[in-house]
């Protein structure tokens, strides 16, 4: 498995890009293998081997998956999942029936609508207060019952910044756990248990894994406690461990993590520079922006990597948006974020109704191409939609 050779701290980016320093011990393989047994034989005297028994459990590709996340995030514990929602749900799961619940009333589209239909059928007890909006987060808290604080930051889709230093602050005063999903702004940039977090959840199918290939989630914690334990039960017992196949290409992935958030960085501020103010479009939305009203929390939370994440609203009606996403040759007209390629939507259509979402919005997700190629692309999708 993997071994730490030096006891200095290296940068994030080096053992990022070593996956650990990994070194496979029968082989000195400096790529891990993977492993895809479902079932594991005992050993002469009856006793499992390893730690492993059945794959629900985990294996060992899946753990070296972990073990990266666990380092860069400064976790001491992370399990990985089939999905984002699946770790999503494992969290709404492990909580007692009934239970408080605080949430933003704008985020991404899969989570809400598991939060409602909880709500909706008593599960859970949810309170939405509006996205980023401390104080009304604050009104909603119930001191010494609520159990968890959802917060998404950047959040979807219009890129809300929330603090989460202050969040945590809010949650921990009433007895609260707080939950964070930094899905757009990866660590090692944004450590979200670094500011106060309890949970710290991604979906690793986006900026981890990074190349659209793998879906994936994962949930890090500093302190495994007792409902950390349910999560993990919850995992087992529903069978959304991530497949060692997957593990396998997420790791390949994070590999170039660091890269890749630097490029979609500075490919995505240079973007926003060029269309801010555009006779074209009512707003460019990016935290990156030093305009935007989240830019100095969000400078903050991510050390500058910002990520490749932003929304241009459109002049024009409805179909004008439809029509600049529909005109792109360069940009992928799908949903989803975080790859190499640079994907677009109309998040509207995407969404679906009853989701509180701009009907002129279009959601960028940068990739690594060269940004005057993607500016270009947009220009002109936009020459063509509003002609
Ligand atoms: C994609 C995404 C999710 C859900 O993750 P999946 O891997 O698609 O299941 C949750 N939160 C955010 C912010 C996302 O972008």
């Amino acid at each position: 498995m993997s071994h730490d050779r030096r006891n200095t701290p290296l940068s994030p980016a080096t053992r990022l890009a070593q996956a650990l320093h990994h070194v496979e011990e029968r082989t000195g393989a400096v790529t891990p293998s993977i492993q895809p047994s479902s079932t594991y034989a005992r050993g002469p005297d009856y006793a499992p081997r390893q730690p492993y028994i059945y794959r629900r459990d985990g294996n060992e590709t899946t753990q070296l998956a972990e073990a990266v996340i666990t380092d860069i995030e400064g976790a001491a514990s992370t399990l990985l999942f089939a999905s984002g929602m699946s770790a999503a749900n494992a969290v709404l799961e492990a909580l007692p029936m009934g239970a408080h619940v605080v949430a933003p009333s704008v985020m991404y589209h899969g989570v809400l609508h598991q939060l409602r239909k909880h709500h909706g059928t008593g599960r859970l007890i949810v309170d939405f207060h509006p996205v980023g909006d401390l104080d009304a987060m604050r009104a909603v808290m119930r001191p010494g019952v609520t159990a968890l604080v959802w917060v998404e930051t950047p959040s979807n889709p219009d890129w809300t910044v929330t603090d989460i230093a202050a969040a945590a602050e809010i949650a921990h005063a009433a007895g609260a756990r707080l939950v964070t999903d930094c899905t757009a702004t990866p660590p090692p940039g944004c450590r979200a248990l670094d500011l106060g977090a309890d949970i710290s959840f991604h979906s690793a199918t986006k900026y981890l894994g990074g190349h659209s290939d793998v879906t994936a989630g994962s949930l890090a914690v500093r302190d495994p406690d007792a409902m950390w334990d349910e999560i993990a039960s919850v995992r087992m017992l529903h069978g959304t461990i991530l497949h060692s196949f997957d593990a396998w290409l997420l790791i390949r992935g994070m590999r170039t993590l660091m890269l890749r958030i630097e490029r979609q960085t500075a490919s995505a501020t240079a973007i926003a520079r060029h269309f801010d103010g555009h006779p074209l479009l009512q707003s460019v939305l990016y935290p990156g922006l030093p305009a935007h009203p989240g830019h100095a929390v969000a400078l903050r939370q991510t050390g500058g990597l910002f990520g490749g994440m932003l929304s241009i609203i459109t002049k024009g009606d409805e179909q004008t948006a439809i029509d600049t996403a529909r005109h792109c040759r360069l940009f992928y007209p799908a949903t989803s974020l975080g790859g190499v390629e640079s994907l677009i939507e109309h998040r509207k259509t995407v969404s679906g109704p009853g989701f509180d979402v701009h009907h002129n919005l279009l959601r960028l997700s940068i990739g690594i191409e060269d940004p005057q190629d993607l500016i270009d692309d947009i220009e002109q999708a936009l020459t063509r939609a509003s002609g």
